[in-house]
């Protein structure tokens, strides 16, 4: 690229937001520039949902073979290790080959504003300037660091929880989300004590009890000690060991373990050399921006889209708000619709959910019908051993338009989409009913569901 031509869309960042919009403005026929200061494909392929669920498929096949000997145990997460790796890096591939492919111009470096049409490159060894008519921001998230538990040493963050190099002994995880959940349960599977504090009453806060609870039985049955209503206070670290503090009740109480993994959240990477302030741009109290149903900021030329947008920190939201905005660019009419963003816990067995809850709905005031029913007595999951678990429908009381559903069971992460697509297209409980689903198969939990939620079936089996 020479130094003043003019691009049409610059996007900043190569995560699931930025090589996806980036690919989406090159197909609309925009001359497109990606900008990726560390690596192509940003948080979820290299330090996220690939890694974290390569090692969680790793940790299944483990406990699988019950391979507990000690002596191997180093020489197995080596291999489990290489093997995400690998995995890690095919997918990099994929994502770069795909961007070179629709003719994306990538650079390398970090992206900061110099004015509203202007950003500065700096690269190792090399600055560049490049001009463009629009952008889309897609600058992602990083690790919330608590003040009293700053990253190192022994104080982990998911990135280097998923990197270490042997089994720990034990593993303290401060919040209990998804990704301290999924992150805990892998190396309980690996073999490690793990105890999770959670400040809520409940892990997995957010979640209703009744889709928990299976999650929670198999955590227990992995060896994972769950601690609710737990503040962490302070740690005091040795070479070896890390011990921490936190209080529960008011009272004061500790804990030692090998290593302690912080996973309280994410903070969106709007600040540092971005320079948003020479643009005018301005960000909320928790750092987000702004956009409009289209992904348009408050400078209308630059878009935003992914973690550093309101909403959950997911890759396929980020990937899909990135379509939106590159068409708005090209002045197609596309919309952002959030009421069919599904989100998934890759636990034993897995959670998703999509659209509202019965809570939620009843919240909103809406009148709903349900039905649920359960793997235990569908042949494919007695013959994978996996019948923990059920799928419950949400649906319109007066239409029977199926308005959320939430699954808990093996492979919820799969049947969600047939949800999403229902609720995506307006279907109703019957339309799913009336659909043949092929037998034995687990989606055919989701057609007894749906002929309950659609009044066919008088009783909850
Ligand atoms: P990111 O993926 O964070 O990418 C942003 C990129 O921008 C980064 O590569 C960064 O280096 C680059 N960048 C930042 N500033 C600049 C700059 N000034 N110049 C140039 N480049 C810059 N989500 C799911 O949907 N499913 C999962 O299973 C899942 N598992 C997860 C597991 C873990 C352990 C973690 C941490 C996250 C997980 N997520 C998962 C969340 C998911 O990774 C994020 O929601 C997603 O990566 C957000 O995409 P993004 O494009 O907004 O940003």
């Amino acid at each position: 690229m020479s130094q003043h031509e003019t691009i049409d869309n610059l996007v900043i960042g190569s995560g699931p937001g930025g090589y996806v919009a980036a690919l989406r403005s090159a197909q609309l026929g925009m001359k497109t520039a990606v900008v990726e200061r560390n690596q192509i494909g940003g948080v979820c392929t290299h330090v996220g949902c690939i890694p974290s669920k390569a090692l969680i498929a790793e940790s299944h096949r483990y406990q699988l073979l019950n391979q507990r000997n000690n002596a191997n145990d180093s020489l197995i997460f080596e291999s489990a290790q290489a093997f995400k790796q690998g995995v890690v890096n095919k997918q990099a591939g994929g994502v770069r080959f795909l961007l070179k492919n629709a003719g994306v111009q990538i650079v390398e470096g970090e992206a900061s504003f110099i004015d509203e049409h202007t950003a500065l490159i700096k690269g190792a060894g090399s600055e560049q300037y490049i001009s463009f008519k629009n952008a889309i921001l897609a600058t992602g998230s990083r690790p919330i660091e608590l003040p009293a538990l700053p990253f190192g040493g022994r104080i982990l963050s998911s990135t280097e929880a998923l990197s270490l190099s042997h089994i720990p002994g034990s593993l303290i995880i401060i919040g209990g989300g998804y990704i301290g959940v999924e992150l805990g349960q892998m190396y309980a599977k690996f073999g490690t004590k793990v105890t999770i504090l959670e400040g809520a009453e409940q892990a997995l806060p957010g979640f209703e009890p009744e889709l928990t609870a299976p999650v929670l039985k198999q955590l227990k049955a992995d060896g994972v000690t769950i601690i609710t209503g737990a503040i962490a206070s302070t740690a005091e670290q040795t070479a070896d060991s890390v011990t921490l503090h936190y209080s529960q009740n008011q009272k004061q109480q500790f804990i030692q373990a090998d290593y302690a993994l912080v996973t309280v959240g994410r903070k969106p990477n709007t600040d540092g050399n971005l320079g948003l302030e020479r643009i005018g741009l301005p960000v909320t109290s928790r750092g987000l921006i702004e956009t409009d149903e289209q992904g348009r900021t408050a400078v209308p030329h630059i878009f935003a889209i992914g973690d550093i947008t309101a909403g959950p920190a997911l890759a396929h939201k980020a990937s899909y708000e990135a379509k939106v905005a590159a068409e708005a660019i090209a002045g197609q009419p596309s919309t952002i619709d959030y009421k069919a963003i599904p989100l998934v816990m890759f636990s034993e067995p897995e959670l998703a959910s999509v659209g509202l809850s019965e809570t939620e709905a009843k919240a909103k005031g809406i009148a709903v019908v349900t039905g649920k029913s359960p793997f235990s007595i569908n042949g494919r999951a007695l013959a994978l051993q996996a019948t923990d678990g059920f799928v419950k429908i949400v649906a319109d009381e007066a239409s029977k338009a199926i308005i959320g559903a939430q699954i808990v069971g093996v492979e919820a992460s799969t049947l969600i989409s047939e949800l999403a697509l229902a609720i995506e297209m307006g279907a109703t409980a019957e339309d799913l009913a009336l659909t043949i689903h092929p037998h034995p198969t687990l989606g055919e939990v989701i057609m007894e569901a749906s002929e309950q939620a659609a009044g066919k079936l008088t009783t909850n089996k």
